[in-house]
């Protein structure tokens, strides 16, 4: 009989580090992808240097199809595939390499999805202040929204549907499956691996990234966050704000969560 972590790597058909001194999960936009280029070449060459000790998840609002796009364009920045990847704001996880979908993690959402698109379009076609992202929609449905045409009373509507609305950087609109967010997703998914809280950093720099917050697990809140988000920092005892930005930011944190000797060959 195998165990939940041995079923989910054989799904992703490639083994995670055995026993990882840290768990690194980290947003993409503004965050790892934040901050001066010369610190993003600084840290993505540390994350390939440590691929044995520091288990890196990227946790995006991104679906599968545009983090292929950016590994392939910042490669030649030295940014490397993670071992995992939980797009779509945590309703998609995938392998870091292939990105094919896991189905141990992503059934359990899809099954919440079910039938939903169905009821939520004919409320949202034509809304006010609403255009579709061009984005595949697996299990959500992501918008760009207009803060001053948005008709707020929408929500109450939609989300009467068992769906969460997600505003986020006052321009995205993201309908999720009740109770699915980067925290949810994130948390079953430390589970499935048996990785211990402690292990676990979090960064982040918009609304999108408070459920990863609000879990209580060790958090950076890069520099550059959005001012909605920051509102959130007094009831988040676990989230350190970082004063730089981006990667720099996440450098910072680490250091401030006790990490510095792992940072030691930072060049
Ligand atoms: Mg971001």
């Amino acid at each position: 009989m195998l165990s939940p972590r041995q079923r989910l790597e054989q799904q992703l058909a490639l083994p995670l580090p055995r026993d990882p001194t840290l768990v690194l999960v980290t947003d993409l936009d503004g965050t790892l992808l934040g901050g001066s280029l010369a610190w993003r070449r600084r840290v993505y060459a540390w994350l390939q240097q440590h691929r044995e000790q520091v288990l890196h998840v990227f946790c995006t609002g991104r679906d599968l199809a545009s983090v292929a796009r950016l590994l392939e364009q910042d490669a030649v920045h030295g940014l490397v595939a993670p071992h995992l990847v939980i797009g779509d704001v945590g309703c998609t996880v995938a392998c870091g390499h292939s990105l094919a979908p896991v189905p141990l993690a992503v059934d359990p959402i899809d099954a919440r999805w079910l039938g939903k698109p169905e009821r939520l379009l004919p409320l949202l076609q034509g809304a006010a202040g609403l255009s579709p992202q061009p984005l595949s929609s697996h299990r959500r449905l992501a918008y760009y929204y207009d803060p001053e045409q948005f008709e707020t009373a929408l929500v109450e509507q939609i989300e009467a549907h068992g769906v969460d609305c997600l505003f986020s950087d006052n321009q995205y609109l993201d309908l999720l499956p009740a109770g699915v967010n980067k925290g949810s997703t994130l948390t079953a998914l430390l589970g499935l691996l048996e990785l211990q809280p402690h292990q676990v950093v979090t960064a982040g720099d918009t609304l999108n990234d408070l459920a990863m917050f609000e879990t209580g697990l060790a958090g950076v809140m890069v520099g550059n966050a959005e001012p909605a988000l920051l509102e959130a920092l007094p009831r988040l005892p676990r989230t350190y704000r970082a004063r730089a930005h981006g990667c720099e930011g996440i450098v910072e944190g680490l250091r401030h969560f006790g990490f510095g000797a792992l940072l030691s060959d930072l060049d």
